[in-house]
């Protein structure tokens, strides 16, 4: 391939710097990367990507905009909510280079499409949000010897590395070989992420992948990243190629794509979700609250940063991690709706407090931002 005067004035101070020259755009030009996730991550990894001049960007993501995500993922614009992310990727990508190749892949990651999908490029970046794509990304980078340049970010902590078994590194099972129990470690939707930490991550991770490209410096191979952001410090960590790991160790009991949901320990979504005793419905709050006769009181255990976005009325607010410590303000033989978010934390609370003898608790299913959507809608959700 040769770059036409165009390319030449576009990619000038790549070409001017010792280490890329004519020789290394032409093979950033001629490189294809598979981005993983058009989110937090995927945003200024795909938009450096396009502006280097990589050749071919594939973006696979099922999702579309959310409000939210306005926050962090930099792709999307606010005129992009409600539409899939993989058309707004590709629109921003090809706004800010059109001679780069954009390839969308409108759908989730799965065992049945993952090596079809990886095989058409060279390189592989890890942007998803999930343990069971996070596995199966890995998985079938390993199995098609694709250099897997991985990030992940939490609140203000992220880390990034790359993993290449085939270049002598580790991969990702080598450095986790056991999914976390579900629900252990919370999601950024959980748990919050500063909006700047992913444009971090997803630099170096862009960064990394050119030097791939290019076969130059010193890449992040056996090495993790890390970063906090709070106290603006790096670390690392020297990793090391797990002999015993199932998959790139020397004798691998994995030699094929798995049921990655299942791995993590997530149960197949039931049909009909069965009624579960324990919780009641957006409604029944409803009438709780209207009705004083009922005599149930409502108890609020999210966070006070959550109890000042949005509340219900007539709610008492008791943090789900003070209840340890305030539990004895409630009386056990009263009867309490417990909610929080959207039901998980509510039912932590009815557990620990059926353990201290309370006898009439119900968990509202859904949360408040079932109450949003079903009671009041000026009720915001965060
Ligand atoms: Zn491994």
């Amino acid at each position: 391939m040769e770059l036409d005067n165009e390319q030449i004035r576009r990619y000038s101070r790549h070409l001017i710097l010792p280490e890329v020259g004519m020789a290394g755009q032409k093979k950033i030009c001629s490189t294809s990367v598979l981005c993983i996730g058009a989110g937090g991550l995927g945003s200024p990894i795909a938009m450096y990507l396009a502006a280097a001049g990589i050749g071919r960007i594939g973006i696979v993501d099922f999702d579309t905009v959310d409000f939210s995500n306005l926050q962090r993922q930099i792709l999307h614009a606010t005129a992009d909510v409600g539409r899939p992310k993989a058309e707004s990727a590709r629109e921003t990508i090809q706004g800010i280079n059109p001679t780069c190749d954009v390839v969308i892949h409108n759908t989730r990651l799965t065992s049945e499409n993952a090596l079809e999908i990886i095989q058409q490029y060279d390189i592989v970046v890890d942007g998803t949000d999930n343990f069971p794509t996070r596995y199966l990304t890995n998985d079938a980078c390993v199995l098609l010897k694709k250099p897997n340049v991985y990030g992940s970010i939490f609140r203000f902590e992220g880390q990034a590395s790359v993993f290449a078994p085939h270049l002598g590194g580790p991969c990702y099972r080598c450095l986790y070989p056991e999914p976390p129990p579900p629900g252990m470690v919370p999601s950024c939707a959980e748990g919050g992420v500063l909006g700047v930490l992913p444009g971090i991550i997803g630099c170096i991770q862009a960064t990394e992948i050119l030097k791939l490209a290019l076969g130059k410096g010193s890449p992040l191979i056996n090495r993790l990243m890390l970063f906090n952001a709070l106290d603006m410090k790096f670390r690392e960590l020297k990793l090391r190629r797990d002999p015993q790991c199932p998959i790139c160790g020397d004798h691998p009991t994995i030699k094929e794509l798995i049921d990655y949901e299942q791995f993590c320990g997530i149960p197949d979504a039931p049909a009909e979700p069965a009624a579960n005793p324990d919780e009641v419905t957006v409604q029944d709050m409803k009438k709780a609250l209207e009705n004083a006769s009922l005599n149930i009181k409502v108890v609020d255990v999210r966070d006070y940063d959550e109890y000042d976005i949005a509340h219900v009325k007539g709610t008492k607010l008791l943090p789900l991690g003070e209840l340890p410590q305030r539990f004895t303000e409630l009386d056990p033989n009263q009867q309490y709706y417990l909610h929080c978010k959207a039901g998980v934390r509510s039912m932590k609370a009815l557990r620990f407090l059926r353990e201290q003898g309370f006898k009439y608790l119900k968990s509202v299913k859904g949360g408040i931002d079932a109450w949003s959507d079903e009671i009041d809608h000026d009720v915001p959700k965060y």
